[in-house]
């Protein structure tokens, strides 16, 4: 099969060992996992690898990654991360558990479900501080005797985010608040509640700490899965895979050129007055790959390269000890940000490959020597 350029390596090993690892982890404290595939566009291959390295659930963010993922025949609980008024009849055909904050779209997803002769599972979202989705504690009592009066509605769960919007880590308190909230409504409601998902990938190092999980039995982990880190330092969660996902692109031009540019400085493509060291005659080299292809920032270049710029169209690398030649393959590491913009985009073919490169053994070598074994477009 031919190779594309530029192409998006995806190690479906890594990924599945990644899952299993983090699901034996977490499983010690009896902690379940649903792996998240939005950050993949609900890519069904690597939702497979998910469930074979072990997630009860495949959780998203988009109904149509959903549909795309049960289309194709992956047999799972799907679990719905974000919903709208909008989609309440597609969510009660679709998904089999939803994550819910608001009384008005689950009242519509009962209608639609007692339509369907079904109940719909619902996650009920409470604020623990990050100011993303959430109901207020306070507001939390009426709410769950409401969802209790809807009969196509059958309440499975509570859960929180942290992390995302307003930066709050999980910690001892937010998570032992949870806990006391399940505590309270099972109390109160006389109702059993199964599923407590105490959050995503930034919640390792509250789980690392040694507190103690209460009653937290699940999380939702796409970035941990992945890229093999936790989400509150980026750092690099022990035996994880970390390149599991590579952007391989094109070397375009490769010239000896002084570093300073000449002539009159006014604004650069995207309206920036570039600002430039002077490091005297060095190669500069370009990808092709540019701002329409990805996100630049959240492209990590092998260490004897170093990103100068970007335009559209244009990635700029330095080179200090590496010579680089026409027609070369660089690959790039991504961040979360940089994976979700090369898996949307049109420009970048996503293959499979068996074996993801090692992070140590591209630094010299870039491709001349590399060798693939593609299984599958994408
Ligand atoms: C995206 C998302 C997750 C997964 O977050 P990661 O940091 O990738 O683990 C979990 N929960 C919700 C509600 C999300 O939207």
């Amino acid at each position: 099969m031919k190779l594309c350029l530029p192409r998006l390596e995806i190690s479906l090993s890594d990924i599945r060992e990644n899952t299993r690892l983090l699901v034996d982890l977490y499983g010690k404290k009896g902690i379940s996992l649903m792996g998240v595939s939005k950050a993949t566009l609900g890519n069904p291959s690597i939702a497979e690898a998910m469930v074979q390295g072990g997630v009860a659930f495949i959780a998203d963010s988009r109904l149509e990654n959903i549909k795309r993922m049960k289309r194709s025949g992956l047999r799972c609980p799907f679990v719905l991360l974000r919903s709208a008024l909008s989609q309440a009849e597609e969510i009660a055909t679709w998904v089999d558990i939803s994550l819910q904050t608001e009384l008005e779209i689950l009242k519509k997803i009962s209608h639609f479900a007692q339509i369907r002769h079904q109940q719909h599972q619902v996650i009920l979202m409470v604020e623990m501080g990050d100011l993303r989705e959430g109901i207020l504690l306070g507001d939390l009592p009426s709410v769950v005797q409401q969802v209790l009066g809807l009969p196509h509605l059958k309440l499975v769960g509570i859960g929180c985010n942290l992390a995302c919007q307003g930066g709050i880590k999980p910690d001892y308190h937010n998570m032992h608040d949870l806990s006391q909230c399940v505590k309270d409504l099972e109390r109160n409601f006389q109702i059993h509640l199964g599923i407590i998902s105490g959050g995503n990938s930034a919640n390792y190092n509250w789980y690392q700490s040694g507190s103690e999980v209460g009653r937290i039995n699940n999380l939702r982990l796409g970035e941990s899965i992945l890229l093999g880190r936790e989400s509150v330092n980026r750092t690099v969660i022990p035996g994880l895979h970390t390149h599991a996902f590579q952007l391989v692109a094109e070397v375009i031009e490769a010239k000896f050129k002084p570093s300073l540019p000449w002539g009159e400085v006014g604004q650069d493509a995207f309206g920036q007055v570039p600002v430039v060291r002077d490091r005297g005659f060095c190669q500069r080299s370009i990808i092709a790959l540019g701002r329409q292809d990805v996100l630049v920032s959240g492209l990590q270049s092998p260490a004897a390269l170093e990103i100068l710029g970007s335009s559209s169209d244009h990635l700029v690398l330095h080179s200090a000890q590496q010579t680089l030649q026409v027609g070369d393959e660089v690959p790039f590491n991504l961040d979360y940000g940089g994976l979700l913009a090369a898996m949307t985009s049109p420009f970048i073919q996503k293959q499979f490959v068996h074996q993801s490169r090692h992070p140590d053994s591209v630094d010299g070598e870039f491709d001349r020597a590399m060798v693939y074994v593609p299984i599958a477009a994408v």
